[in-house]
C-alpha cells in the first residue's frame, strides 16, 4: 500500500468526504498541539510510519475528530496549520510554525536532560551549588566557559549520565572570551562537544585549536 492509500484508509473514516483523499485533507488542520515521547515509540496516526517521537495534532473542521501524526506528514499532505486566532495559514506561514513548533520540542527536550543531570549531579556531589547554576540558565540559556569545563570535570568524577551537546556556551561578553583564553588545552578539549560552530571558529582565529585527541 502506498503512503497515499494508508492515508486514505485512516482518514475517510474520520472525514465528512469518503472518496477523494485531496478533499478529505482539505477539512484537516493542524491544531498547533504537539507532544514529545521521549522516545521513537509510536507510529504516525496518518501514513502508519513508524518511530515517530515528536507527534503533532491534527482536527477535522466537520467532525472533530483528532490523529496524532509526524511533522513530515503535514507538510507531505498540504495540511495547514491555524493561528493563535485560529485563522488558516498559507503554505509558507504552515511550513514556518510547523519548523518552530518542531524546534522548541527538541529545544525543550534538552533542556530537560540538562536539568535532570544537573539534579543528579546536586545529588551525588554536596559541594556543587545547584541554584547558581539553574539561574544562569533561566536568565541565559547557557553557561559560561568556566562554568561548563566546571561541570563537565564534576559529571566525569561522579559518572554522571549528561549529553555535552545539551550544555550551550555563551561567549557574548568580554569576561567570558577571556575565560577561553586563559584555559588550559585540556579545558578547552572539554568544551569542544558544547561549543557552536561559530564559536569553534572564534577559537580557531583566536588561535586556540585544542586537540580532539586523548579527550576521554
Ligand atoms: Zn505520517
Amino acid at each position: 500500500m502506498s503512503w497515499a492509500s494508508r492515508a486514505a484508509a485512516n482518514i475517510f473514516p474520520l472525514s465528512r468526504e469518503k472518496d477523494n483523499l485531496a478533499i478529505a485533507l482539505r477539512e484537516w488542520r493542524y491544531t498547533g498541539d504537539y507532544n514529545d515521547l521521549e522516545a521513537p515509540i509510536e507510529t504516525c496516526k496518518l501514513c502508519d510510519h513508524p518511530d515517530i517521537r515528536y507527534q503533532f495534532e491534527i482536527q477535522n473542521l466537520h467532525t472533530a475528530e483528532t490523529l496524532l501524526v509526524g511533522s513530515e506528514c503535514i507538510n507531505r499532505f498540504n495540511i495547514a496549520a491555524t493561528d493563535e486566532e485560529g485563522r488558516t495559514l498559507d503554505a509558507d506561514g504552515t511550513r514556518k510554525k510547523l519548523a518552530k513548533d518542531r524546534r522548541k520540542l527538541v529545544d525543550d527536550a534538552r533542556r530537560r536532560r540538562l536539568v535532570k543531570a544537573l539534579v543528579a549531579l546536586a545529588h551525588a556531589d554536596k559541594e556543587f551549588n545547584i541554584h547558581s547554576f539553574i539561574d544562569y540558565l533561566q536568565k541565559r540559556d547557557a553557561f559560561t566557559p568556566y562554568q561548563v569545563t566546571t561541570l563537565m570535570w564534576r559529571f566525569e568524577k561522579h559518572g554522571i549520565d549528561h549529553n555535552p551537546k545539551d550544555f550551550k556556551i555563551t561567549i557574548k561578553r568580554g569576561r567570558e572570551k577571556a575565560q577561553l583564553v586563559k584555559m588550559s588545552d585540556w579545558q578547552l578539549r572539554r568544551l569542544l562537544p558544547c561549543l557552536s560552530t561559530g564559536q569553534r571558529d572564534y577559537l580557531h582565529r583566536e588561535g586556540l585549536h585544542p586537540s580532539e585527541q586523548g579527550n576521554a
